[in-house]
């Protein structure tokens, strides 16, 4: 039997906004627990919730980006559930009239084909808080910090039809999110959270399987393996003659398997209704046009930018535009340097493999992109050959200092006096009057590679410091 995968995704994405969704409290992550929850967010008898107008304004954002249509008029509603860290007893969500509505984004797949993914709706509601299971003996510890901290859950369509797509998908909404200035996109810290729902079909079966609902999956690699681990489970199990119960499942990334958590609610066991406290929302055209005059550029104009404006390759263009932090990184080193494509080289070359190796984020780079520039605009300006940038590179790297004072205090200037080269050069043939021979000898066709024995003894003459063009002249002129 051949079986098809089928998924959707639900996202997670927490708004940047500085205060909560409904009440003044900060959202900052990482303070004291409960040093960052108000009555509001308390639930306590007799407050009312405040729209922060930032989150309408972020979520219309992401509406606008996605092609989505956004709504004139959204409710919030009460979703009834009773849990320890969510003291009114009930989450404000939205339910009937989200705030946006169908859109779709694309998504590349490894074999180049560009594939179009449908958003079924995004809408706004209010982080729960967090229970504590850690250190407290038999006992939950509550932190209501991130109650009320506002939410952009982004609900797919099951267009999925694998996790690599998946993984595609949820990378697309994160660098849009990112770009967009709305979430901060730090997984570790929970701002983006994707729930995936995972069914299989028999191939060419028209209806869907029985879904479950992964949850507790903070990397792209883990919901990679915890959809993997769920397509195999579900098939064993329906070819075992079993079924699969529609359920959400916890994603165990130390045993890397999925368990059964609850069995799935209906929504009608959340006995959802207007929150009588909160009045609908209403976006008027003046909101929506202040909304798209302040749009910053999305990843795929982006990218296409990149081609056309600096003659970049579609690799190099993809790369460079990864993140927003990585796009502006390079876009500064390239203005400063007046030279995109050597900018383009050494982001994606010598500046990437060194952030790689560290496991660190371009925005936490120990050389930030006016130090390279300042490297660089010495490659341009011929006093350090590329070779040589590269050592003083590994020097900035570890905090020694800038390019112009480790080339002045270790001496790398590059050797540009034709006399001193014309003299290195002329020792190096002296001393091999064999392979002078060779090369007078050799068919012409074969020289330009024969050269490269001599420019190298040179060069290492000069300890890598001679002009390696003019080294390259010299000794042509001189053996041909
Ligand atoms: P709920 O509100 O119970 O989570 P929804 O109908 O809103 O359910 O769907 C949630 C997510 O599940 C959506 O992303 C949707 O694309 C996905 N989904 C729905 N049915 C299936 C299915 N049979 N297989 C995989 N994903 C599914
Ligand atoms: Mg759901």
């Amino acid at each position: 039997m051949q079986w098809e995968t089928v998924i959707g995704l639900e996202i997670h994405t927490q708004l940047a906004t500085h205060s909560k969704i409904f009440s003044g409290s900060s959202t900052a992550f990482g303070a004291e627990p409960n040093t960052q929850a108000n009555l509001v967010d308390l639930g306590m008898p007799g407050v009312l919730p405040v729209l922060n107008r930032k989150a309408v304004e972020y979520a219309v954002r992401f509406g606008r980006a996605i092609d989505a249509h956004v709504a004139e008029r959204s409710v919030f509603a009460r979703k009834n559930y009773f849990y320890p860290d969510l003291p009114k007893g009930y989450q404000i969500s939205q339910f009937e009239l989200p705030i946006v509505g169908k859109g779709c984004v694309e998504i590349v797949l490894e074999d180049g084909e560009v594939k179009t993914v449908g958003v079924t709706r995004a809408h706004l509601e209010e982080d729960a808080g967090k229970s504590l299971h850690e250190d407290f003996h038999g006992m939950t510890g509550i932190d209501l910090n991130r109650a009320g901290t506002p939410l952009l859950e982004i609900v797919s369509e099951p267009d999925m039809r694998s996790a690599r797509e998946a993984i595609a998908y949820a990378r697309k909404i994160h660098q849009i999110v990112t770009y967009l200035g709305i979430c901060d996109g730090n997984m570790q810290e929970g701002s983006f959270r994707c729930d995936a729902n995972v069914s299989v079909r028999p191939k060419g079966q028209a209806e869907f399987g029985t879904r479950a609902e992964l949850k507790n999956i903070n990397s792209f690699r883990f919901l990679e393996r915890a959809i993997n681990y769920e397509v195999e489970r579900q098939i064993e199990l329906i070819e075992d003659g079993g079924k699969v119960v529609q359920e959400t499942r916890l994603y165990d990334a130390n045993r890397d398997e999925t368990r059964s958590m609850r069995s799935k609610e209906e929504a009608n066991d959340y006995r959802y209704f207007p929150d009588p406290d909160l009045l609908p929302v209403v976006i008027d055209q003046a909101f929506m046009d202040a909304v798209s005059a302040d749009m910053p550029e999305l990843p795929d104009a982006r990218r296409t930018r990149f081609q056309e404006a600096f003659g970049l390759s579609a690799y190099d263009a993809n790369g460079l535009t990864a993140t927003r932090a990585t796009a502006d990184y390079f876009e500064a080193v390239s203005a400063a340097t007046g030279d995109a494509k050597l900018a383009a080289n050494w982001v994606m070359g010598e500046l990437a493999a060194a952030l790689n190796k560290e496991g660190l984020e371009i925005e936490r780079s120990p050389v930030d992109a006016a130090a390279l520039a300042g490297l660089l605009l010495r490659i341009r300006d011929n006093t350090i050959s590329g070779k040589i940038a590269k050592q003083v590179f590994e020097a900035m790297w570890s905090g020694q200092g800038s390019a112009d004072e480790l080339i002045e205090a270790k001496g790398l200037k590059q050797i540009t006096d034709s006399g001193a080269i014309e003299a290195l050069v002329d020792e190096v043939l002296a001393a091999n009057p064999e392979q002078v021979e060779n090369y007078r000898n050799a068919d012409p066709a074969k020289r330009p590679k024969m050269i490269g024995f001599f420019v190298g003894q040179v060069m290492k003459k000069s300890q890598g410091k001679a002009n390696p063009q003019q080294v390259n002249e010299l000794l042509r002129g001189k053996l041909d």
